[in-house]
């Protein structure tokens, strides 16, 4: 998930300073501060020039508040951090296909391509962009990179999952190493190991699973993200880093099988990447830049996005693929 630093200092116009889990240790304590400094500007100090903020009263009580688009300004570990919009492709997607309460996220769901903006659905690809983008998984700090590794990846996985409905229903996922079986699960998030062309159906081996195959058909495979990643079904290519997500069900006679599928592939540091951005990517990574990675989502034709924020110099810089 992402990693929160609660102890970020705030410092008010009149020289106050005091920390953020300070303030929210004692809720009183805090009304009482913020009423006494109602009237004066503040800075948040996650950053080293700070992020101008206010106390704003809202229900009757006290909060502290960014300004308006200033939110992508804060430290990606600060609480007061809020993601530019512009920066991401969620913004193509019409109301319907999301909605948020009591903390869970609904997403709608559906296979085949979207056709045009704002979408009324995602795809699953873009179910499994939104996962990663839940986990935090497309941050990249040097810290990140080196505790990051598949066992990481798979618990942040099931943890933003639990925050998650697809069409309703609690995803459910089996990810191996993570989730011991696929017997009662309703999804599966993995890592594919080797695909390997069969007569009728394709054979999924999993990273982390030396035990299940999971079967997915041509018709299956040609209407998911598998072949714009893999290629043809009756040659699929040697790929690697690649996560799939896909509705599983198991036959009567015991044998797993996939719809619904959805594909995204990633770096050595499980980044999301593409043909066009992996180069970028791994080279901030091995030039130990601060930065996330965007994601397009279904928006692929949206240019306005780029390709990663870094976020280590004063404020934050988009870069492009040119
Ligand atoms: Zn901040």
């Amino acid at each position: 998930m992402h990693y929160t630093n609660e102890s970020v200092t705030i410092r008010f116009d009149s020289g106050t300073e005091l920390s953020r889990s300070w303030l929210a240790s004692d809720r009183q304590r805090a009304q009482r501060v913020l009423s006494n400094h109602a009237n004066e500007g503040l800075m948040c100090l996650c950053t080293p020039t700070g992020v101008p903020m206010h106390v704003v009263k809202r229900l009757g009580a006290y909060h502290i508040a960014t300004m308006p688009g200033r939110g992508h300004h804060h430290a990606l570990s600060c609480s007061g951090y809020i993601p530019r919009e512009e920066t991401s492709g969620l913004r193509n997607y019409a109301d319907k296909a999301i909605s948020r309460a009591n903390g869970i996220h609904n997403l709608s769901v559906a296979p085949g391509a979207n056709e045009r903006m704002p979408f009324d659905h995602f795809t699953p690809s873009s179910a499994l962009q939104y996962l990663w983008d839940l986990a935090g998984l497309n941050v990249c700090t040097p810290k990140t990179v080196e505790n990051r590794n598949y066992r990481h990846v798979g618990q942040s996985l099931l943890e933003a999952s639990a925050l998650v409905r697809i069409n309703g229903e609690p995803i459910r996922p089996y990810i191996p190493l993570v989730i011991q079986s696929p017997l009662s699960c309703r999804t599966v998030i993995a890592q594919v190991r080797r695909v390997t062309a069969g007569r009728y159906d394709n054979a999924i081996a999993l990273s982390a699973d030396r035990e299940n195959t999971f079967w997915v058909d041509e018709k299956q495979w040609e209407c998911s993200g598998l072949a714009d990643i893999f290629g043809p079904f009756s040659s699929p290519a040697k790929t690697r880093g690649v996560w799939i997500i896909g509705r599983l069900w198991r036959s009567p006679s015991g044998n797993y099988k996939l719809f619904d599928l959805g594909a995204i592939s990633t770096t050595e540091s499980f980044l999301p990447c593409t043909t066009t951005t992996k180069e970028l990517i791994g080279s901030l990574v091995t030039k130990q830049r601060r930065f996330y990675v965007c994601l397009p989502y279904d928006a692929v034709s949206d240019t306005s996005i780029p390709a990663v924020v870094l976020i280590d110099g004063e404020a934050p810089k988009n870069l492009f693929i040119t």
